[in-house]
């Protein structure tokens, strides 16, 4: 029997839930009978599938806001919303995450302030208009998806690597600003993750220079990952359920590597 976590009835907001990690976790957090507000982009009869999937598997209550995390307003709004339609908020997962790679000398200003704007000004106007209704409950937790590139670098992902590094400062500062409002804030900082994202640069890698899948896998993809290993929306999934459940009320501002261990090198 899967472990409960003591979450049933709660209420979560996963952003840039409609695909990879989050929907994973937003799916996690349905399986313990927590109450979702998806949010992320895609076409709407692939959302409202994955909408009412989600409900009938785990008999939760889940409802979809199109927020785009460019949009202080529209953040805004989809917290409130939450609200309104649930009467509470106790988890806010801040995921929605994009990705360009070019040298900084090139790197296009507009990818530079969309990547800014959507992996960390949406995770300050997400936590902004979640807090208020978190310390009236004197409950809340507060998840940021960062990255094994919010403690390192890699070369080319200047927008992603600083964007995360950003994401690691909010989260202390907003984890000492809360402690004594039974709030907890946290990232997680996993490393490579097999989502349809990184799916689609193993096919790339592998016709652009000539080697198998599995070989781009290893010596490209997985060349700063120790256990050459992708890390599984299980182990992800796993941290999570911890951080949210009053097993976790302790662990405040930290940031929490799933990274097969890269950055212990
Ligand atoms: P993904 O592309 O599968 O999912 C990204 C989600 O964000 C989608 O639901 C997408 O619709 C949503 N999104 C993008 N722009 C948006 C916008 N303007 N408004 C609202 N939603 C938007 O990517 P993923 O790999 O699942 O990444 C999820 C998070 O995990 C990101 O923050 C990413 O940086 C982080 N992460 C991923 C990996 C990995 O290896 N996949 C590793 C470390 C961290």
């Amino acid at each position: 029997m899967a472990v409960d976590f003591g979450l049933r009835g709660q209420v979560a907001i996963v952003t840039g839930s409609t695909s990879g990690i989050g929907h994973a976790l937003a799916n996690a957090l349905a399986a313990q009978g927590v109450n979702i507000v998806l949010n992320g982009l895609g076409e709407m009869t692939a959302i409202e599938k994955t909408r009412g999937d989600m409900a009938k598997a785990h008999g939760v209550e889940v409802l979809y806001h199109g927020a785009d995390m460019t949009k202080p307003g529209e953040i805004a709004d989809m917290v409130t919303s939450a609200k309104a339609e649930f009467g509470r908020l106790d988890i806010l997962v801040n995921n929605a995450g994009v990705q360009h790679v070019a040298p900084v000398d090139e790197f296009p200003t507009d990818k530079w302030d969309q990547i800014i704007a959507i992996n960390l000004t949406s995770a300050f106007h997400a936590a902004k208009a979640a807090i208020p209704i978190m310390k009236a409950q004197g409950h809340g937790r507060i998840v940021n998806i960062a990255s094994a590139h919010g403690l390192v670098a890699s070369p080319f992902k200047s927008a992603y690597v600083a964007s995360k590094h950003g994401v690691i400062g909010l989260t202390k500062t907003i984890a000492l600003e809360v402690a004594q409002a039974g709030i907890t804030a946290n990232a997680i900082c996993p490393g490579y993750v097999k989502t349809p994202l990184v799916e689609a640069q193993i096919a790339d890698q592998a016709k652009a220079r000539g080697l198998t899948e599995d070989e781009v896998m290893k010596t490209v993809i997985l060349a700063a990952q120790p256990t050459k290993q992708f890390v599984t929306f299980e182990q992800l999934a796993g941290l999570l359920l911890y951080l949210v459940s009053e097993a976790g009320a302790s662990v405040n501002g930290a940031s929490l590597s799933v990274d097969g261990g890269w950055t212990a090198e």
